[in-house]
């Protein structure tokens, strides 16, 4: 598989595990059980899903380790206090159940998604505070925003005039489900012909797509949005390497003019990394290939990737209940 924008990817490790027979396209955890990703089921009055009361966190794993593991959980910590909903299991419950997931599909790659709903409460009541809330979880084969071998042509973006949801409304700093706003816009992107949507927030500027967050080379400077958005994981692990390596960013607003004169505009996300943006609306960033800064920026996440760095290897000969 061609993975990276500049060079090969590694050679596939000679111990590959086995997935557990039934489990080799996924796995989920529902009601405190393990079971085969197509047999996973939700209750249909779970208010998570009449409401799209729930959060969520998306972890990823690559070769066989699981990606700041304890950043994630504590942001799933932080979206269940400002939603003010319980979890039933504790960090180290958690933190196994991603684990066993990934080790039944035996994957080295995996996307896991952990997930609280409101639950549903008693019958005939409507008060959500009687509610007693679920965790579920599923993992799945590790998912690409674009696929590895098509990253070099870049992505292209529309920029949707619809606004997302406002932060007076709906707490971005939450990892929540209220995607209705960017389903429009990515229906919209679809029609004028490209690939994926970037929303702006209430003063114009530029929030956030589908599943990622979003960076743009203004003027020689490396700008993204600072307020407004979810602070993704990868933003933050894409801002570290920037100040490991002395490369100056700056967190501030990012207007749709700036963007459409950017000299290089990349998405950041667990689905993928560090992804190219080549075209705006039908005109091509800079000369129409990923730029230097992208390049290197996608190169130095791989790296980290690869290396194992922040990440919690999982032991796939241990036993799962
Ligand atoms: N913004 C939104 C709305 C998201 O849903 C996501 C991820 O799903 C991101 C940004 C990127 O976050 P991360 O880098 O943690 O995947």
């Amino acid at each position: 598989m061609t993975r990276h924008l500049l060079w090969p990817a590694p050679e596939p490790a000679a111990d590959t595990p086995a997935a557990l027979p039934g489990f080799d396209t996924g796995a989920a955890f529902v009601d405190g059980r393990i079971v085969p990703i197509e047999e996973a089921r939700i209750p249909l009055l779970d208010w998570g899903f009449l409401r799209s009361d729930a959060f969520q966190e998306t972890v990823s794993a690559w070769n066989g380790r699981v990606f700041r593991i304890h950043d994630h959980i504590a942001r799933f910590r932080r979206s269940a206090e400002r939603l003010r909903m319980q979890v039933r299991h504790d960090d180290a419950e958690i933190r196994d159940i991603i684990h066993a997931l990934v080790r039944v599909c035996g994957f080295r790659h995996a996307y896991v998604q952990i997930i609280n709903t409101r639950g549903r409460p008693p019958v005939g009541s409507r008060d959500l505070r009687l509610c007693e809330s679920r965790f579920q979880a599923f993992c799945m084969p590790y998912m690409w925003l674009k696929p590895p071998e098509l990253q070099d042509q870049g992505m292209s973006l529309h920029v949707s005039p619809r606004l997302r949801v406002p932060p007076a409304s709906v707490d971005p700093m939450v990892k929540h489900y209220h995607w209705l706003d960017f389903e429009m816009g990515l229906l919209d992107a679809y029609d004028a012909g490209c690939e994926t949507v970037v929303l702006c927030d209430g003063d114009g500027n530029v929030a956030e797509g589908p599943g990622f967050n979003i960076f743009a080379v203004v003027d020689g400077v490396l700008t993204t949005p600072a307020r407004n958005m979810l602070d993704g994981m990868t933003r933050r692990t894409v801002l570290e390497i920037c100040c490991d390596r002395g490369i100056p960013v700056t967190e501030g607003a990012l207007s749709p003019e700036m963007l459409g004169r950017a000299t290089e505009v990349f998405l950041t996300t667990t689905a993928g990394g560090v992804v190219p943006v080549t075209s705006i609306d039908g005109r091509a960033v800079a000369n129409g290939r990923p730029g230097h800064m992208t390049a290197q920026l996608h190169a130095a996440y791989w790296q980290m990737r690869d290396s194992g760095a922040a990440g919690d290897p999982i032991d796939y000969a241990a036993a799962t209940p």
